[in-house]
């Protein structure tokens, strides 16, 4: 009979369900969407109910897919959509609010009453800045808000936590209460340098630590599925958060390796080996990984507009009919074109933090049409990784190389352009679902399916890797067209 692991991957808009056969190749994957909630101006939620049915549907229907049942599975591994909080009741498991979103900003106005007092603090502790993204604002606003939460947690019989809590919670029907090392280093509870729960925190917060899972390596035992989920008793062996799954999917092991995706936005994360790199230019340091007690940290820094970037091209300014598309318009335009399109749509991120910034395109002339527009936004992506990289590199981190994944990552022009400004190497992998990889990684590695970080670095295979092609003159030219188009958008 052939085996498999099994990968569940809990993003922001989808439940997906894959299936690894132990060489470590995907071989079967199902998927579902649910609901977006957007009950306020700034609120963003989840029906919780709704993401574990999709999620279970999912992996019956990937199971059913490929004509196998619970006893073909050695594992599983979990990775999910980080921050995002939930709260439900210990005897029943129902969730008692929606799910707040990562995205989800209500806690804006706490956080700014506490920037002057904690936010030195609070980077110190957990590599974080002070903002609502993380789940420490969004535990204490459901414990507050939600009708008798608070009663409940002091009573016992509360349970809060983040997607992989709540999803580990229901596949074993109850018996298993934890969190993994990645997820927890996103509540902005947890203090990465002393790898606990940090009381201090919890104090400020004002959460019970008793209410919290117990934290551990990602790869471990997380409990069993109960045999009325998929039949039968599967050990629950891996679970990462989904951009540190990314990084381990794509072999991220050691320090100075990196990976990017390129999504809606954009997630770079660099493997800072065994210590925190903090940053002085709002970038974050969180865990890689820990394994047998063994902690990687990384430097994590996000563009806000990346594949968005493309997608407002399409449906805003209707250029072009699809994303693809773009591809061959920047094959017809010279390489040293000076339009320049900022995509400060919501803002401007690292480094400049400036959020009233909004977005221009620069340096038009009477020759400019479609092909340079769209070129100019597929290398404002090129450009905005240079900053963040910059911004890593002056934090005092190095990066090696570095390998791209997600779906604008298919774009060879971006990418061939991407090695030619950062003047180095860039790989993309033949399998880029890195996300739930790295969780069927984890899981195996747990499980006995892999030996070794080095026999699964064996398994990692490039597509292509895209070589510098460009001078420094070019590289100078651009880089300060781009520079100047930023500073003239600046609030
Ligand atoms: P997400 O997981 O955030 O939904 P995906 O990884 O599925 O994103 O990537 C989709 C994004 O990538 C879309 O924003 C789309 O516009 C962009 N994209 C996909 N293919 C290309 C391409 N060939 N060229 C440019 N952009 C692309």
């Amino acid at each position: 009979m052939t085996k498999y692991i099994l990968a569940i991957d809990q993003g922001t808009t989808s439940s997906r369900a894959l299936l690894f056969d132990l060489d470590g190749k995907p071989v079967a994957i199902k998927q579902e969407e649910f609901q977006q909630h957007f009950p306020a101006d700034g609120w963003v939620e989840h029906d919780a109910s709704e993401i574990w049915d999709t999620t279970l549907r999912s992996c019956r229907s990937v199971l059913a897919e490929l004509n196998t049942t619970w006893k073909n599975i050695v594992s599983i591994g979990i990775t999910n959509q980080r921050e995002t909080s939930v709260v439900w009741d210990r005897q029943t498991g129902e969730p008692l609010y929606r799910a707040i979103v990562w995205q989800d900003r209500r806690t804006a106005t706490l956080c700014n009453s506490l920037q002057d007092r904690h936010a030195d603090e609070i980077q110190q502790k957990t590599g974080l800045l002070l903002d609502p993204y993380f789940s420490a604002t969004k535990f204490k606003w459901l414990l507050e808000n939600v009708p008798d939460a608070r009663k409940k947690a002091d009573a016992g019989q509360l349970a809060i936590g983040t997607i992989d809590t709540y999803l580990l919670w229901k596949l074993t029907n109850g018996k298993s209460y934890y969190t993994d090392i990645t997820n927890a280093s996103r509540t902005m509870l947890f203090n990465i340098k002393e790898q606990s729960w940090d009381i201090d925190l919890l104090k400020l917060f004002e959460i019970p630590q008793h209410i919290l899972p117990e934290i551990k390596d990602c790869g471990a035992d997380y409990g069993c599925t109960d045999k009325s989920i998929l039949g039968g008793a599967i050990p629950i062996s891996g679970v990462m958060g989904d951009q540190q799954a990314a990084a381990f999917g794509q072999c991220c092991f050691e320090e100075g390796e990196a990976k990017s995706t390129y999504g809606t936005g954009g997630f770079l994360l660099l493997n800072t080996g065994t210590n925190v790199v903090y940053s002085s230019n709002r970038l974050l340091s969180t865990i890689a990984y820990r394994l047998d007690g063994d902690t990687y940290y990384a430097i994590e820094g996000s563009i806000f507009m990346a594949g968005a970037t493309i997608q407002w091209l399409r449906d805003k300014l209707q250029i072009i009919q699809n994303a693809n598309e773009s591809e061959g318009l920047a094959r017809q335009v010279p390489e040293d074109l000076s339009v320049y399109l900022v995509p400060a749509f919501t803002g401007l991120g690292a480094p400049y933090w400036d959020p009233r910034a909004r977005a221009a395109l620069y340096g038009m002339t009477r020759d400019t049409g479609i092909p340079e527009i769209v070129t100019a936004g597929l290398m404002s992506i090129v450009y905005q990784t240079k900053e963040l990289i910059d911004a890593i590199s002056a934090d005092g981190a190095k990066l090696s190389q570095l390998r791209v994944d997600g779906g604008l990552s298919a774009n060879n022009f971006v990418i061939e352009r991407l090695a030619d400004l950062l003047n180095c190497k860039v790989h993309r992998p033949k399998i880029t679902e890195t996300t739930a990889l790295g969780a069927a990684y984890v899981a195996g590695l747990q499980s006995g399916v892999f030996s070794s970080l080095d026999e699964i670095k064996g398994k990692w295979q490039k597509d292509v890797t895209f070589e510098p092609t460009k001078d420094e003159t070019w590289r100078k030219t651009q880089y300060t067209g781009w520079k100047t188009a930023v500073r003239r958008t600046i609030s």
